[in-house]
């Protein structure tokens, strides 16, 4: 990872944005070097938002996951960067991302979502598909395949709807905004 002397906060896009409502391209190979600094940051800052350390001395919002249009460019390309134990960080960047798989069960996180361009509190149950498959390339266009489940699952397909102009609160059914465990299995 980029040294803490280079760290440099993002210009993450608010929502009031009409950039965040368009559909994103697909991305040709290379990749600029403004997409690779780009994406370097982008590990940087979700790390480090992920670390408390950090998250204070930065004032850092956290979250594991953005996409290139959060950062004002209309291009098909998510930054995971995902806590599997404490302080051990796996970190996924996928190129035009596509779903080619995913679970008959559904989840959703009990606390709802978030997102870093959404700077307030939306109540509600994000119905998500509890495995998927995602299929894309890597920086350099190799192809990659990720399996993900549970909040890492949700987490991808909260990341590919940006490249569709979607924000998480648009799947928030408005008459039934909160599902009983019953209903569906709240993680
Ligand atoms: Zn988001």
């Amino acid at each position: 990872m980029r040294s803490e002397k280079d760290f440099k906060k993002l210009n993450i896009l608010d929502e009031k944005e009409k950039l965040l409502r368009m559909k994103s391209k697909e991305v040709v190979f290379p990749l600029t070097d403004e997409d690779k600094e780009l994406i370097e940051r982008g590990i940087q800052e979700l790390t480090y938002s992920q670390i408390e350390k950090y998250e204070k001395k930065y004032d850092l919002r956290p979250g594991m996951g953005l996409a290139f249009p959060q950062l004002g460019l209309l291009k098909r390309i998510i930054i995971i960067v995902h806590e599997v134990e404490d302080g051990k960080f796996d970190n996924y960047i996928v190129v035009n991302p596509k779903i080619v798989s995913y679970s008959s069960e559904m989840i959703a996180a009990e606390e709802g979502e978030g997102c870093l361009s959404v700077n307030r509190d939306v109540e509600g149950h994000v119905k998500r598909y509890a495995r998927v498959t995602v299929e894309g390339y890597d920086i350099d266009g190799n192809k990659i395949r990720v399996r993900a489940r549970e909040e890492l699952s949700a987490c991808f397909q909260h990341e590919i709807d940006h490249l569709d102009g979607i924000l998480f609160y648009d799947r928030i059914d408005p008459n039934h905004k909160f599902y009983t465990d019953q209903e569906i299995r709240l993680i």
